[in-house]
């Protein structure tokens, strides 16, 4: 935890520090309301409260949350485009989808009041983060279907911010005008943060002396503490992490403080629980599970005990910073992301933290993971850095062997290491691909 945080700005401190028994309330009559509300105006929700024998009286304590179906991501596709909206399309203004690289797109719906809930959501978010009117916000997010940009645009304006709506790609071109505007705060994926730094070593352009930004604000796809300390030093900024989700919402749904202990989750919006994805039932207090949530005052497309496969766990301990909310830790990964090899659990952030404690790799890498025999193969290929590269072939072999112990102590299982040349393996302009399970291509 930082013991010195750089700034305790709060953009709406009667919601996000008002005593805790205030939100409870709060929340309570909000999640009442919704249920009201989706039993008159949604035909999905009628359906699925008529069929656990649900009626909006039910609901008189927030324990009572749990008596509530699920929500999971196929009924959204089920219902694509618009059958779970809860307001006619006439009332919709803006609609986002997913990338959809599979199937049919998850498609999400907002009114008026959603966008002005969201944009709040984010100004909230960016003012945890330290930023202000005075700042200059390089937004790299993509513009467009993906929440990302839109979302930390509306968020910025609503601060007050000059906004640089740059949007991935061109990477020279960025850094050209993050130089010349003065960026002081900057939004993307993590992945791409790298890049950024990346491409001004490679412009040579002194990113201390040059370039202004303090403030980092990422998320959209995974990354580790360690990934976080690789950026800061890079970018020279105090890296925030900020969650969300197109389904529920976009950017915005929570967001670290300058305590960096956990993200605030916007629960006055957002009722957070963490259940075991097997069974479905609660964890106990604190421990790790699936994040569900239920969106508490969104019109368009509400969604109660939405399963996001996030995997991560709460804490409502208080903070130094004055929100009252719920916060939750940083993603562990998701359950789908983790990978199964040889019967173990394995998860791409556990490798991540070996890879990047080591000053001779490169934050660039890509796990491949093959069948072969009715054998499960784990091969991580990972980038040198220039001057390790340099030092030649032998003590690559030597550092390849090490690093190869040290993953089994990690993983319990054993991977093949590639160490290849440095700027070789593929980046990306939004969030990275790094993992490539061939198994699943096969099925
Ligand atoms: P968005 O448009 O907000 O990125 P997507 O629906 O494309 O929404 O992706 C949401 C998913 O991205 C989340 O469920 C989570 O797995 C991942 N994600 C978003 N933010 C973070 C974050 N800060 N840390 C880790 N994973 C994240
Ligand atoms: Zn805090």
């Amino acid at each position: 935890m930082a013991t010195k945080p750089s700034h305790n700005l709060v953009w709406n401190n009667k919601a996000e520090c008002m005593p805790v028994e205030e939100r409870r309330s709060l929340q309570l009559k909000r999640l009442q309301d919704l249920v009201a509300r989706l039993s008159v105006q949604s035909p999905f929700y009628r359906n699925q409260f008529k069929k656990h024998g649900i009626k909006p009286e039910d609901i008189k304590t927030l324990d009572d949350l749990r008596r509530l179906p699920f929500t999971v991501k196929d009924d959204l596709r089920d219902n694509y485009p618009y059958d779970l909206f809860a307001t006619p399309v006439k009332d919709v203004v803006r609609i986002h989808c997913s990338s959809g690289t599979t199937g049919k797109p998850v498609v999400s719906g907002y009114t008026a009041n959603d966008i002005d809930m969201w944009t709040e959501m984010v100004a909230r978010s960016l003012t945890s983060a330290g930023a202000t009117y005075r700042d200059v916000v390089h937004n790299s997010y993509g513009y467009g279907l993906f929440t990302g940009g839109l979302g930390a645009d509306m968020g910025a304006r609503r601060i007050g911010a000059a906004t640089v709506p740059m949007s991935g790609g061109v990477n020279n071109r960025q850094l050209m005008l993050m130089e010349d505007f003065g960026a002081t705060v900057l939004t993307c994926t993590p992945s791409y943060a790298l890049v950024l730094a990346e491409t001004a070593a490679q412009m040579g352009i002194d990113i201390k002396n040059r370039i202004k930004l303090r403030v980092g604000v990422f998320g959209a796809e995974p990354w580790t503490e360690e990934m976080r300390v690789e950026i800061e030093e890079k970018l020279h900024l105090e890296a925030y992490d900020i969650f969300g989700m197109g389904e529920i919402m976009g950017p915005g749904v929570s967001i670290e403080c300058a305590y960096h202990n956990g993200l605030h989750m916007q629960d006055d919006n957002f009722l957070p629980e963490i259940i075991n994805p097997d069974t479905g039932e609660p964890v106990p207090p604190g421990e790790q599970g699936e994040l569900v949530i239920t969106t508490l005052t969104k019109e368009a497309m509400p969604l109660i005990r939405y399963r996001t496969r996030d995997i991560t766990r709460l804490t409502d301990e208080p903070c130094p910073c004055g929100r009252t909310s719920v916060r939750h830790f940083k993603l562990a990964g998701r359950t789908d992301d983790m990978l199964i090899i040889k019967g173990v659990n394995v998860f791409p952030s556990q490798i991540e933290a070996v890879l990047l404690r080591h000053s001779e790799l490169a934050p660039q890498y890509v796990l491949l993971v093959e069948r072969n025999n009715n054998l499960d193969r784990l091969e991580i290929q990972v980038e040198a850095t220039e001057e390790f590269y340099k030092l030649g072939e032998d003590n690559i072999r030597m550092f390849s062997e090490k690093l190869h112990y040290e993953m089994q102590q990690m993983l319990y299982i054993s991977s093949k290491i590639i160490i290849v040349p440095p700027l070789t393996l593929q980046r990306s302009e939004g969030k990275a691909k790094r993992v490539i399970d061939k198994r699943k291509e096969l099925l």
